[in-house]
């Protein structure tokens, strides 16, 4: 049986920490496009340098693109017993390009207020070497009645990547202008996405009020009770 699965959410709502962490526990990989891109800006050709001026200003790279090196990612032999897309589709063309190349079993929805993003955003870093991902931020408050308990994800050693000991860095479009964009990119041309796929692949809504500590088992959880892993 293959297992494939899209983790959609706004930036900052944790799909690259929770695609890293839940796919190892189902046997399948993760497959970002964040990754992709940023492992293609740090060669300096010419597509590099073309990414690199998108993503730094926080706007989405040509879908043409994007489709093309996920197809690639897609074929690898490593996909073979389904993936968890962390970042992508977020346009109707790449949702619709998908469709043409595989199946989507389910949609891991995200949901956190734009207030908790904002804050998550500008205190996010990534390891410079391998994109694992840590966050500064110690969130406790209440949101439209509901309360947040977000506490630091921070590397073992000050500054150091867990994994592979690599720099920890701000990311480029972490920056309050890029993440303005981000956000506003994503009102426009992702949350349709959501409607796309509204009547066509079942939605496991995932309110993220804590941190990976208590949400990665929950949204495992999740996906059992909706019969979509064993
Ligand atoms: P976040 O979800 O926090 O914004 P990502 O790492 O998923 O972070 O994406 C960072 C950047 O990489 C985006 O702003 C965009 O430039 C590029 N990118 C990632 N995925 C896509 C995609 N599916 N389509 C277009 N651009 C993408
Ligand atoms: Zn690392």
């Amino acid at each position: 049986m293959t297992m494939n699965f899209i983790m959609f959410g706004p930036p900052g709502a944790g799909k690259g920490t929770y695609s890293s962490r839940i796919a190892p526990k189902l046997g399948i990989v993760k497959i970002s496009t964040g990754d992709i891109f940023r492992r293609i800006i740090k060669e300096d050709t010419p597509i590099g340098r073309e990414v690199k001026e998108i993503y730094n200003a926080g706007g989405l790279q040509r879908d043409d693109l994007t489709n093309q090196l996920l197809k690639e990612e897609l074929e690898k032999p490593e996909a073979e017993k389904g993936f968890i897309l962390d970042g992508f589709p977020r346009t109707i063309e790449q949702a619709q390009a998908l469709e043409g190349i595989t199946k989507t079993d389910a949609i891991i929805n995200l949901i956190v207020p734009e207030e908790i993003l904002i804050e998550k955003l500008s205190a996010r870093r990534i390891c410079k070497d391998c994109g694992d991902i840590y966050n500064v931020a110690d969130i406790d408050k209440e949101v439209d009645g509901i309360r947040y308990i977000l506490p630091p994800m921070s590397p073992k050693e000050e500054d150091k990547c867990d994994k592979c000991g690599g720099e920890i860095i701000q990311r480029e479009d972490d920056k309050p202008e890029a993440v303005k964009n981000r956000l506003d990119v994503y009102k426009r041309q992702s949350l349709p996405v959501i409607e796309f796929y509204k009547d066509k692949v079942p939605f496991v809504n995932v309110k993220v009020t804590r941190g990976p500590e208590v949400m990665v088992d929950k949204i495992i959880d999740m996906l059992k009770e909706a019969n979509l892993v064993e």
